[in-house]
């Protein structure tokens, strides 16, 4: 089998005294689509964040493209094509949207392939593009979040890391975040989601690890696991 993009094993992060992932064990290969759910303060948010450099580990090791990521700041890691779409908002409020894409694509030199990738943006968020010139603070929470979703994109990502894209938003935005996460999976792009959503997240996904206190305790086929009842009892509301 060929190594994994992502690799995480024996992961530990604590914020002082509170430990809160305790051992973190899962793989991302190239190409997958893989979710990670679990109930609310699991440790899920905590494992994006190590694996993206925002918070140090204190065990265990993380490997992207097979080399380590310890110490390896986020600027870093995102020139590597390793982003993620923070939880909320996060978006630049005082630039315009079309700015926000610009921004996105900060590292790329190709000038006619970003022009081309925002209108890309804007045929799949049209939303985005009726307020192209408006301020990003100014909309509202759900466009925000498309946007911040579309400006990670713009960077054309190898791996792109989502931490609950569908946060407060309408089954109709749900919908369409779900349908953009579906096309560039199928396109080839390697991603990893946390979702509350998990029966959503699970039918898009090809395998699912489930967290509890801290710890991975389940993974396997998101079929298999869509199918399972433990799974469908704590995790799917059924
Ligand atoms: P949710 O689904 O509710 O977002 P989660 O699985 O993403 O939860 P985390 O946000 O990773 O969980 O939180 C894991 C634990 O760490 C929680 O007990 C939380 O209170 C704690 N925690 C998270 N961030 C911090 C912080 N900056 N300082 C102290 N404790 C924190």
């Amino acid at each position: 089998m060929t190594q994994p993009m992502l690799s995480i094993k024996g992961l530990k992060v604590a914020y002082g005294g509170i430990q809160a992932v305790r051992n973190v064990d899962m793989d991302v290969y190239e190409g997958e689509l893989v979710t990670l759910i679990g109930s609310n303060g699991a440790g899920k948010t905590t494992t994006l964040k190590a694996t993206t450099g925002m918070v140090p580990m204190k065990g265990g090791e993380i490997s992207y493209r097979g080399k380590s990521i310890k110490g390896v700041p986020s600027w870093e890691l995102l020139a590597q094509g390793l982003v993620m779409v923070p939880e909320g908002r996060g978006v630049f409020a005082r630039m315009t949207i079309t700015e926000n894409l610009q921004m996105g694509a900060y590292l790329r030199n190709d000038k006619e392939g970003i022009e081309a990738d925002i209108e890309k943006m804007f045929g799949i968020f049209p939303r985005l593009k009726e307020r192209a010139t408006q301020l990003a603070g100014t909309m509202s929470g759900g466009e925000q979040q498309m946007l911040a979703m579309a400006r990670a994109l713009m960077s054309k990502p190898k791996l792109l890391i989502m931490d609950e894209p569908t946060m407060g938003l309408s089954p109709a935005m749900t919908k369409t975040i779900f349908e953009v996460i579906r096309t560039v999976s199928s396109e080839g792009m390697t991603l990893l989601l946390v979702e509350q959503n998990a029966k959503l997240a699970l039918q898009a996904a090809d395998r699912g690890y489930v967290m509890s206190s801290g710890e991975t305790i389940m993974n396997g086929k998101a079929s298999d696991m869509l199918d399972d009842e433990e799974v469908q009892k704590a995790y799917l509301g059924e």
